[in-house]
């Protein structure tokens, strides 16, 4: 048996769990489709029911996976996709919402971000958002690659309170969000979702996490999730094609790290000491 997933509070009052799935690299070689399908298929049926996707991945690719995969389960999901930036104006929004709903085989996205800030004024794209939401085309919005100063001026726009996330890289060798935005964030009650949350495998060998993944019998995966799931309104979304990666990484929710192991890993993935803009992948 393992433990439940924790869930995470919506500005709109729904709970989703707090770990979900990501899809980026998804869709693009069609010999592996049937495994990928078959994996988001197994995130839903461990409760990883967050599934985030993008109209740019794979070049509408990824979502397409996405929509075989939740053929006769969309409700099972809760389903996230994003705008890019150039095709965020009023209209534009409002296009590429339905063709990634078309690509997607739904009619209704649980979550649509902006996937990071461009040139059209952020009135237009929260308006666009608005629409849809009222068209029940998405039934909330929110933003991606946000810092703190984008979220100040999102909240002055007509609306822009309405945004229900911010999803950001986040993960222990990304931690300057820790510093500012984190907390601002939880004090407006807006979840981060926590993009490339293992680096992309790229902390994976670091000694430090080994050693620690070693002490409770887990993988540096694993220990790199667990301390993205221990704080508060945060929503790692770990990307896998593979099943048996999928379970591991299911099972960081039942890793209970000591106060002393906390305190290594803080040694060696230090917190921010200082404001560090926001990184982007
Ligand atoms: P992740 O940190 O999730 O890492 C994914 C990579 O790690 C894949 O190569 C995967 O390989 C591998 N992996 C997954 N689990 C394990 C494990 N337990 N052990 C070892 N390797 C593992 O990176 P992503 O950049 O994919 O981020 C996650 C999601 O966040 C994306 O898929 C996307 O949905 C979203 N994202 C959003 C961005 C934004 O701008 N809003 C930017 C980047 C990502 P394999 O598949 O072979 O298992």
């Amino acid at each position: 048996m393992h433990d439940a997933i924790p869930t995470v509070t919506l500005p709109g009052g729904e709970d989703v769990p707090s770990l979900g799935f990501g899809t980026w690299m998804m869709g693009v070689d069609k010999s592996v489709a049937k495994v990928e399908i078959d994996t988001i298929r197994l995130a839903l049926d461990l409760g990883m029911t967050v599934i985030d996707t993008a109209e740019m991945y794979g070049d509408g690719g990824a979502e397409r996976i996405v929509g075989t995969a939740l053929k006769d389960r969309r409700e099972d999901a809760f389903l996230v996709s994003k705008v890019l930036p150039w095709n965020a104006s009023y209209s534009g929004t409002i296009k590429a919402c339905h063709a990634s709903l078309d690509r997607l085989g739904t009619d209704h996205l649980d979550l649509y971000l902006l996937h990071w800030r461009g040139e059209y004024p952020l009135d237009d794209t929260v308006a666009a958002m608005e629409e849809l939401k009222a068209a029940g085309r998405i039934r909330a919005w929110g933003v991606s690659n946000f810092d703190i100063g984008d979220m100040e001026e999102l909240l002055e726009v007509a609306d822009g309170k309405n945004c229900s996330v911010n999803q950001v890289l986040y993960n222990l060798s990304r931690r300057g969000i820790e510093f500012d935005l984190l907390p601002w964030c939880q004090e407006h009650g807006i979840p981060v979702m926590a993009y490339s949350p293992i680096e992309q495998g790229r902390i994976l060998d670091n000694p430090e996490l080994i050693h620690i993944a070693k002490a409770y019998q887990a993988t540096p995966a694993q220990v790199a999730l667990a301390f993205l799931l221990e704080r508060e309104g945060v929503i790692p979304i770990p990307k896998t094609s593979s099943p048996r990666r999928l379970q591991e990484n299911r099972e960081a929710v039942d890793l209970d790290i000591s106060e002393d192991d906390w305190a290594r890993l803080d040694a060696a993935f230090p917190p921010p000491a200082r404001k560090v803009p926001l990184e982007m992948l």
